[in-house]
């Protein structure tokens, strides 16, 4: 077990069933006083039947219809697309960010442990880091996606968010995977398990629109891909299977000059999660946009935030938004001005 006190803190301090439900964008049918009824994330269905529950002061879960069970740690796992056990380091860290606990992610990402902690078990030898997907396979798979306008689906899903589809294939901000194309056409990254039995390709899943994230230098990394289908009940947007998604942000194109180093805004805007990011980048494109999502801010971001600029936080206006504005907050307080918008103009 790999810091077993990391573990037992960050299960005690995610032990709200509905704030850790909301936090993973887990669909809430039925709330009760510790305990609420979920879409279960594994075995897909249109009734709830799947309980998250307070239970001795942490969460555990079952599902009532395929008979799944776990702790908060699996559904981080689940919604992250990370293996619980193979990847587990990575699923602490990003619980311990939904968590608020930055020293302890910091610690468990760089395979030490946490300064508080004291009496330990001597740690295993660290398991090897999930790296980014193949940067080649990234790049053709952006480069065969299509323009959300050729996609109904897509577009009906952009225009339900009041985004226009035109705009958003003018600004290059998203793209759209050929449904019909087969499994064996696309890396073997771009799919959805969950605890399914057998994973699905992102066409078959509906998860098909694209965004890309990039990491602090601007190198285009990564994509998070988004479910189409609103009827789904799995998790809406989802990173590469088996890979780490940390330390990436969705960047317009503004963004991605600044992070490259070809220029210094006086300015750059935080949202939260793809839609407000998207929406935001449509309405203010000569702004420098980036989007962030559990494990996306990184002291390397903060970094490249020029001195005496201004960053403006429009991050949720809830526990997880609180906590990405402090994370980011704190970590460029000494180079810029911090503002954080307490209005939802998206909504
Ligand atoms: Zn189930």
């Amino acid at each position: 077990v790999r810091d077993p006190e990391i573990i037992r803190r960050v299960r005690f301090a995610l032990s709200s069933p509905k704030q850790v439900a909301d936090m993973l964008n887990l669909k809430v049918c039925d709330s009760m006083r510790d305990e609420v009824m979920i879409l279960c994330p594994v075995h897909g269905e249109k009734n709830a039947s799947c309980s998250v529950r307070k239970r001795k002061g942490t969460i555990s879960v079952r599902c009532y219809g395929c008979q799944f069970k776990g702790d908060v740690l699996t559904l981080v796992a689940l919604t992250h697309g990370l293996d619980d056990r193979s990847a587990f380091p990575e699923v602490l860290a990003t619980a311990c960010e939904l968590a608020g606990m930055w020293d302890e992610a910091d610690a468990v990402r760089k395979g030490k442990a946490a300064p508080e902690a004291k009496q330990r078990a001597p740690l295993p030898p660290p398991e090897p880091e999930p790296d980014y997907p193949p940067a080649r396979e990234v790049s053709e798979l952006w480069d065969t996606a299509r323009p959300v306008t050729g996609d109904p689906e897509a577009s009906a899903l952009l225009v339900s968010r009041r985004i226009d589809p035109d705009r958003v294939a003018a600004l290059d901000l998203a793209r759209v995977l050929d449904p019909l194309t087969f499994r064996d056409r696309l890396p073997r990254w771009a799919c959805f398990k969950g605890k399914r039995p057998v994973s699905s390709s992102w066409t078959k899943t509906g998860h098909r629109m694209l965004a890309r994230v990039f990491d602090a230098a601007g190198e285009f990394r990564s994509v998070r891909a988004w479910q189409v289908d609103p009827s789904s009940t799995d998790p809406k947007r989802v990173p590469p299977a088996g890979h780490r998604s940390s330390g990436l942000v969705l960047a317009n194109e503004r963004a991605q000059r600044w992070l490259r180093g070809d220029s210094a805004p006086s300015m750059v805007v935080v949202v939260e999660g793809e839609p407000d990011w998207i929406v935001r980048s449509v309405l203010f494109p000569h702004e420098t946009i980036v989007g962030i999502g559990s494990g996306s801010w990184t002291a390397e971001f903060a970094e490249r935030v020029p001195f005496g600029s201004q960053v403006v936080l429009m991050t949720h206006l809830d526990r997880a938004g609180d906590r990405y504005a402090e994370k980011v907050a704190e970590s460029v307080k000494h180079r810029a001005q911090v503002t954080r918008w307490e209005l939802t103009e998206l909504q």
